[in-house]
This record gives C-alpha cells, structure tokens and sequence, in this order.
C-alpha cells in the first residue's frame, strides 16, 4: 500500500485559496466535491509507488496568522450535524479545514435541543458566510444499530430503562426506526421482517431517514429567520470514503436488498 499524505498549507504565496460559497448550491457542490477528491485519494492507495498526496490549501487568516495576536473572525460556509462516532471526521471528509466549517456532533446526529440550539445560533450569528446546514449520517452507525435492536426485541429495552441519558438518545431514534420499518413493511409487505438481511436493512432505512428527517426539520425550523438557508442531508459510507443519498423513486426501491445501486454520490436535499 502507498503512503498517504493530507497537507494543510497555510501562508503559501501562490496559493489559491477558494473563494467562500456566495449560496446554498455553490456549498453544497464544493463540499460534495471536496468529498470526492477525499474518496478518490483514499481509492489511489493500491500497489506501489509514490505516495497518494493532497494539498488543502488554508487561509492563514482562518488561524489568526495575520492578524497581530487577533482572533479570527468565524466565517463557516456550512454547518454540519454528524456522529460523534471517531470514524467520521467531519472537516477531513469534506476535504476542508478551520473556519470552513461549524461542526456539531453528537451520536446517532439526533435533532435534540442541544443540537438543534448550536445550530440555530450558527444561523442567526454566522449568517453572513453561513449558507448551508447539513446532516450527516453514517453507515454501520452504532447508536442506530442500538435503536434497531431494540425495536426488533424491545425486551432489550429494559437494560436502558434506569439510564436516562441513554435513552434520551435512543427514544429519539427509535421514532424514526419505526417509520422506516412501516415505511420497508409498505414497500415490501409485512412478512419482509422474515427476509434475510432485514435487520441490516433496517439499520440502513433508518440511518438514511434519520438524517433526512433532521433535514427536514431543520429546513423548516431554521430558514424562517434566514431566508436563503437551506438544509441538505447525506450518508457516509465507512468501506468507500462516499457521501451518498438515494434519489427520487431509488429511495427505496422494490428490489432485495436495498442496492446502493441506486443512490448518487452527492448530497440530497431537506425538500422534496
Ligand atoms: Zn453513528
């Protein structure tokens, strides 16, 4: 395998250094882009040679290099919701580094009011560079997989009852996992809790649903008060280094099991 090397480079003379996305599509797209140079340098490992290398190129304003002991000015272009899960490193994924982008982090990216308030100052204080709010969910997803296991044996959910925190976590979930389980029941029928591979599926219904039902509700929470604010929501997928959504009539498809198939590798959007 070949070497990897991400370098940030702050104060290069030659540098060019990305203008800020002036809306919502000019940061979805740079951050769907920054994804997949992310993706595609992790798929270039192979075989030998020399080492697979990418330069982020940084503002050195964006550490208060050049301002005289200031501080820098906070200036994110996009605000995400993910999992605090150690695999999913937000800023790296999407190819960025400081000041790009305000970062919240909690497991399984639930929309509780800790979450939803960091969010919604981010968008009444960073409006002038702040132009989109996504959430982000992962593949293999514990707290998910956690929420699904108990749904399908909720004697399991006994273990929790005394752990308030805990279950603050999960019952927000669990909502969602019962949806895609009524939502996977009305595509495929009810014995399709019998199909081989159900449970993974359902880990996966309900990772997808989980972050476009944030989505969603920041959508409509958050851009009363700032017009032009959009929410987007994507899956990140462990084995391939991707953000992907399904689209359209492939949100769940009829066929067994769900294919990947049929999802695009982009970010999809809170709206339908
Ligand atoms: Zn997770």
């Amino acid at each position: 395998m070949k070497n990897v090397e991400i370098v940030y480079r702050y104060g290069s003379g030659d540098a060019v250094i990305p203008p800020r996305p002036v809306d919502a599509s000019e940061a979805r797209r740079r951050l769907d882009d920054g994804n997949r140079a992310f993706a595609a340098l992790l798929d270039n490992v192979g075989g030998e040679g020399p080492a697979a290398r990418r330069v982020v190129e940084v503002d050195p304003r964006d550490l208060g290099l050049l301002s005289a002991g200031g501080a820098p000015t906070q200036r994110p272009y996009a605000a995400v919701l993910g999992c605090a899960d150690a695999r999913v490193p937000v800023e790296l994924i999407f190819n960025e580094g400081p000041n790009d982008l305000f970062v919240v982090r909690v497991a399984g990216n639930g929309l509780g009011g800790d979450a939803l308030g960091s969010l919604k100052y981010a968008v009444d204080h960073l409006g002038d560079s702040l132009k989109l709010v996504v959430v982000l969910g992962h593949s293999g997803c514990g707290a998910v997989t956690a929420a699904v296991d108990i749904f399908l044996d909720p004697a399991e959910y006994l273990s929790i009852a005394s752990k308030y925190t805990m279950r603050g976590l999960l019952d927000q979930l669990l909502v969602v996992v019962h949806s895609a389980a009524r939502r996977m029941a009305a595509i495929w029928g009810p014995d399709v809790t019998q199909r081989a591979g159900y449970r993974d599926a359902l880990v996966e219904a309900s990772v997808v649903s989980n972050a476009a039902l944030a989505a969603h509700t920041v959508q409509q929470e958050l851009s009363r008060d700032a017009r032009g604010m959009r929410a987007a929501y994507g899956v990140y997928l462990l084995g391939t280094h991707d953000v992907w959504a399904p689209r359209g009539e492939a949100r769940m498809s009829r066929g067994w099991p769900i294919r990947r198939a049929t999802w695009t590798p982009s970010m999809g959007s809170a709206t339908p």
